[in-house]
């Protein structure tokens, strides 16, 4: 069909809110680091910097892997709004 600018299932997303969730009880915002090479990767914690050193370490025990990927684990949260 030409001119069809509507998505083919339409779901009605206006009455909902959907925020990064920074209320007290939310999960904590993670960080690793996973190299991009082997795919290994670090424990994931709330200090980026932990990851940064075991990318060195990592790029130091494999001198040939450079090229990491940071992996950010951020809570979200949505609602109804309004009812
Ligand atoms: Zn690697």
């Amino acid at each position: 069909m030409s001119g069809d600018r509507q998505p083919r299932s339409v779901i009605r997303f206006e009455n909902w809110v959907f925020v990064p969730d920074q209320e007290p009880d939310a999960e904590p915002i993670t960080y690793a680091m996973q190299c991009a090479v082997c795919e290994e990767q670090s424990a994931a914690g709330l200090d980026y910097t932990e990851g940064q050193a075991w990318a060195l370490r990592h790029s130091g025990r494999n001198p040939s892997h450079h090229t990491y990927r940071e992996l950010v684990t951020r809570p979200w949260r949505c609602w109804m709004r309004g009812y």
